[in-house]
């Protein structure tokens, strides 16, 4: 049996979202998903081009999730969790969302495309004191750092200024100290004032 024929059977040949019963896509949940059935969702154009394209969003078309969201197909409740998330300013997709129970992996699989986060959840350089460090902050040592690769002691109590912030790792920074760039760790640095 093929996935379609798979989802058709599952979804009953209707769009497991929306329950519309025309032009039925199979929609490959991102980030990671085989083509597998338990990897997928059988959905209407209506219900597809919305989750693509945000901006053209009917905020009515997602009342469906009422009925759906109580689904036992986890790739279902990850749609539904998505979508809910993505309309939670609403109102009632928040409190829809609020009754909606996933397991700890299917709610995993729902976090995967990062739906939801804001820049608050976004990576933070904070220095010793737990103050967030910016893009060209001055910064004094707090200990004595030897340099990996280079044949110096950074001193305690040197200012680094013009940091930056490496993008991928919250711990470390990068500045000039005797006239060499160096990699710091955010422990040992106290920000100036
Ligand atoms: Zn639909």
């Amino acid at each position: 049996m093929s996935t379609e024929q798979e989802l058709q059977s599952r979804g009953g040949s209707k769009c497991e979202l929306c329950s519309s019963e025309n032009n039925l896509n199979v929609y490959q949940i991102p980030p990671n998903s085989n083509d597998s059935a338990n990897q997928c969702v059988l959905i209407c154009d209506t219900c597809q081009q919305q989750i693509n394209n945000p901006e053209t969003i009917d905020i009515n078309h997602w009342r469906c999730l009422n009925d759906s969201m109580w689904s036992q197909v986890p790739a279902v409740q990850v749609m539904a969790w998505r979508m809910l998330t993505r309309l939670s300013a609403e109102g009632w997709p928040q409190e829809l969302l609020d009754m909606l129970y996933l397991d700890d992996e299917t709610l995993a699989w729902a976090q995967a495309t990062g739906e939801g986060q804001t820049d608050e959840d976004a990576i933070k350089h904070v220095d010793s004191n737990g103050a967030v460090l910016a893009v060209g902050d001055t910064v004094i040592l707090i200990k004595d750092l030897n340099v990996k690769g280079a044949n110096f002691t950074a001193k305690r109590g040197t200012a680094v200024r013009g940091i930056s912030l490496v993008p991928d790792n919250a711990a470390h920074i990068e500045g000039r100290v005797n006239g060499q760039q160096i990699v710091i760790l955010t422990q040992f640095v106290k920000k100036s004032n």
